[in-house]
């Protein structure tokens, strides 16, 4: 009994975690209100990846059909490549992850990823694909280890300080009380924003998928931490040659990005390009980009509030 009961004690936590996980993308991206008419075509197969290329062909989406966000929108992400999405705020960013991780369908036009339309492969496949890292990370009411290990719950104790001390996280860690057994959430210590995005880079970065997204996932630190981070981040990317695309408001974050994509009322605003291009088309962009400059609070955002530490 006692030899049976280890492994379905294993199993049934192994389950608990899934369920979590469904539960953790749930709050992050407000589900309450989500169509459930999303589902598996008969016999979908997985999502087969090879490089990770993204495109959106002529997708038009609303929430209520009298009301597209995106129109007609086309572009491609390239493959290990870093990708940027800028654009004011309300103008669709989020929705085209919320898109891409198949929450809704689109009204017309389709999402290909490595040249398969994604209503066509199976949902679990094509979310274990996709890490995000967004604006604001649910905790579970458990350590800190806990809360980080399971981007993979299987990873090793060396794994979780690896990616710990990447995310610049670890030494804050260290300071806590119990160190990595420190409780969180509502029941333990309450740890700040930018503690919390940090968090929620080193569990990306344990999972480490082929496609990521971070989504204003670095709004709450500040500028030293946030450039440590990034130069941390972007060159794991860059080594591993993992699809990456960030939406930002502060363009700064973003500049050194292979692609920058500009949205605005619900369409892709200008050709896309380098930071360098675009400043040099002297469009939309260049407009963002010396307003920003410009601006006396280096900290200002494209017209949204920056998340309090
Ligand atoms: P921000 O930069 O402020 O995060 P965003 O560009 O990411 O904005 P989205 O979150 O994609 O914008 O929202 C685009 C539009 O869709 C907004 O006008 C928003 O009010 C609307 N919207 C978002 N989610 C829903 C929803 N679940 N139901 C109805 N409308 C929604």
């Amino acid at each position: 009994v006692f030899q049976l009961s280890v492994p379905l004690n294993f199993l049934g936590s192994v389950y608990r975690e899934l369920r979590q996980s469904l539960l953790d993308m749930e709050t992050l991206f407000n589900l309450q209100k989500v169509n459930v008419a999303v589902k598996d075509i008969p016999n979908a197969p997985p999502l087969v990846l090879k490089g990770g290329e993204i495109k959106f062909e002529n997708v038009t989406f609303g929430y209520h059909k009298d009301r597209p966000i995106l129109k007609n929108v086309s572009f491609t992400i390239p493959a290990g490549k870093k990708t940027a999405i800028v654009g004011p705020s309300g103008c669709g960013k989020s929705t085209i992850l919320r898109l891409l991780f198949r929450f809704y369908d689109v009204d017309s036009g389709r999402i290909l990823i490595d040249g398969q339309d994604i209503r066509h492969v199976s949902i679990e496949s094509l979310r274990r694909a996709i890490g995000v890292v967004p604006q604001d990370t649910p905790l579970f009411n458990n350590t800190i280890e806990h809360n980080i290990r399971y981007g993979r719950i299987d990873a090793s104790e060396e794994e979780i300080l690896a990616v710990s001390k990447r995310a610049k996280i670890h030494e804050t860690i260290e300071k806590f009380p119990a160190g990595y057994q420190t409780m969180v959430g509502e029941r333990g210590m309450m740890i700040s924003g930018g503690e919390k995005q940090r968090l929620a880079m080193a569990r990306v970065l344990l999972k480490d998928p082929e496609l990521l997204f971070f989504d204003e996932a670095t709004s709450a630190l500040d500028t030293h931490t946030e450039q440590a981070l990034m130069s941390n981040i972007t060159s794991i990317l860059k080594e591993k040659q993992r699809t990456s695309v960030f939406v930002a408001h502060r363009l700064r974050t973003i500049f050194d990005a292979d692609q920058i994509i500009v949205l605005e009322n619900g369409t892709v605003a200008e050709s896309p390009g380098t930071h360098d291009s675009l400043v040099n088309a002297g469009g939309v962009y260049s407009r963002l980009w010396r307003a920003q400059e410009t601006t006396p609070v280096v900290e200002k955002a494209l017209g949204d509030e920056i998340v309090e530490q």
